[in-house]
């Protein structure tokens, strides 16, 4: 046991991203597992916040145009910021909305039925927030989603095959909507190949990519997808409710959007006040009112970490650290009941371990109380996220070992297994 904690004390002094560690607020006594539901605070997201508050203070409404970082520019500004990390141009991302929010927008704009073309395929496995919306969205239109949202099955209740959700791309298909990593097993789904699939039969494709932006790579340009959307407060750190992204593909630049407002003006003619309105030429064209400046202002300092760090080393460590854990797992959980339920293989698997149990919610409870925060996912899924910028290999392995103890102990039967309100 001394020599596996070694084992893991060694990893941490080898790991290259072991710096940033001390960027992050950290609890002493507490091992955080739960970065990919809501990363933690770093020192620089606070600075930046904290500068935002000084130039309204200081400025007042003139912090619109002045300061290191003017509001009016900041949405363009946090776009350009996010753009390699999800293989885009800087005017083709912008930080708008939240991830439901830029989902209707993009819907609104991308889903135009004509004809017998005018389903949705989506997936049954997504994120309910992504459903409700498409489903809204279809009933806008006066279309029924019993009939016209399709949802892709899972042959085994927690991954996709993508041959099953191409088999499903008819001449009745206006648009697609699938997730990048799917939420809880972890998968991701090959987004170049559904995208060629997609195109080649006239159709139009987006992702969510809630789980993946800030975890692992990502090709939009290349792969040419259509658009893109997601939440900054899971893997990118920039704190509750932070402001949320999207993706246009520049060949879709000057498509007159779904939802407007005075925010999808050009800048130079936005206080014209007119009523006619001049769109703007890239993603800006896709915000509808005034951002929400002080939840977007801790994404500053958090993406120049990011930028910093770079997504491909994150990437190598979160890979890494990730394969340790299952092999934790497998070495010292065997016989406990516990199934990795997401998929081994690098290129298809995201930043989290989905560890399934029959007693999960009840293991989440102990967990909690000997001082580890995990995600549980209702009926009987454990999500533990290690996160490339702050978490240590020794912090892995003393999970593991707090995980191996309670079942040892028998210590969840304390509890019972039901989720809490927040989970
Ligand atoms: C977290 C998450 C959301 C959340 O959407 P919000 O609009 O930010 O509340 C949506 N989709 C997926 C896949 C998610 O993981």
């Amino acid at each position: 046991m001394e020599k596996a904690k070694e084992y893991a004390a060694y990893l941490d002094e080898k790991d290259q991203l072991s710096s940033y560690r001390d960027e992050f607020y950290t609890k002493p006594g507490s091992i955080y597992m739960d970065g990919n539901s809501l990363g933690l605070l770093s020192k620089r997201a606070e600075k930046s916040l904290l500068h935002s508050l000084e130039d309204w203070k200081r400025y007042g409404i003139d912090g619109w145009m002045q300061g290191d970082h003017p509001w009016f520019y900041l949405s363009e500004k946090l776009g350009e910021m996010l753009a390699p990390l999800v293989g885009a141009k800087s005017e083709e991302v912008i930080v708008t909305g939240s991830a439901t929010v830029n989902l209707h927008q993009l819907a609104a704009t991308f889903y135009q039925p004509k004809g017998k073309r005018a389903k949705i395929l989506a997936d049954e496995l997504n994120f309910p927030s992504d459903i409700y919306a498409l489903q809204s969205q279809l009933e806008l239109r006066g279309y029924d989603p019993k009939t016209h949202l399709l949802q892709a099955k899972s042959r085994n209740g927690r991954t996709l095959d993508e041959d099953d959700i191409i088999d499903l791309m008819t001449d009745e298909v206006a648009l697609v909507v699938l997730p990048s990593v799917l939420y809880r097993s972890g998968q991701i789904l090959d987004m170049k190949r559904l995208t060629a699939e997609a195109h080649a039969r006239g159709i139009l494709i987006g992702f969510d990519c809630c789980h993946s932006v800030g975890a692992i790579p990502h090709y939009f340009d290349e792969w040419d997808a259509d658009f893109a959307y997601w939440c900054n407060y899971k893997h990118l750190n920039g704190g509750p409710g932070s402001v949320g992204g999207l993706f246009v593909n520049s060949r879709h630049f000057g498509k007159k959007t779904g939802l407007a407002g005075w925010f999808s003006s050009k800048k130079d003619k936005q206080f014209d006040m007119e009523h006619t309105l001049s769109q703007g030429e890239g993603t800006g064209a896709y915000q509808i009112g005034t951002p929400h400046v002080l939840s977007m202002a801790p994404l500053i300092g958090s993406l120049e970490m990011f930028n910093e760090a770079g997504i491909t080393e994150i990437r190598r460590k979160s890979l890494y650290i990730t394969q340790y854990l299952m092999d934790l797992i497998e070495i010292e959980l065997v016989g406990n009941g516990f199934f990795i339920g997401n998929p081994r293989e690098d290129e298809c698997r995201g930043g989290h371990i989905c560890l399934e149990h029959k007693e999960a919610a009840r293991i989440c409870k102990a967990l909690k109380e000997n001082g580890v925060v995990p995600d549980f996912r209702a009926p009987n899924i454990i999500r533990l996220a290690p996160i490339a910028l702050y978490t240590t290999y020794t912090e892995v392995w003393e999970t593991v070992q707090i995980l191996k103890r309670i079942m040892e102990e028998e210590q969840y039967k304390k509890f019972k297994n039901e989720r809490e309100v927040v989970a």
